[in-house]
């Protein structure tokens, strides 16, 4: 299974648990995804996933 350390709470957070958020940008969408337990926004989840 595919987890991720959150830098803000340090808890390990599998991909499913991931609170993900669909946003606008200039170029298209793109998905944002945030801690669910300290809703720390995390930004490294496309390299995690190679
Ligand atoms: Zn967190």
């Amino acid at each position: 299974m595919v987890t991720l350390r959150c830098e803000g709470c340090g808890r390990d957070i599998a991909m499913h648990e991931l609170e993900a958020k669909t946003v606008t940008e200039r170029d298209g969408f793109t998905t944002r995804y945030r801690c669910p337990f300290c809703h720390e926004g995390i930004d490294d989840v496309a390299e995690s996933l190679g």
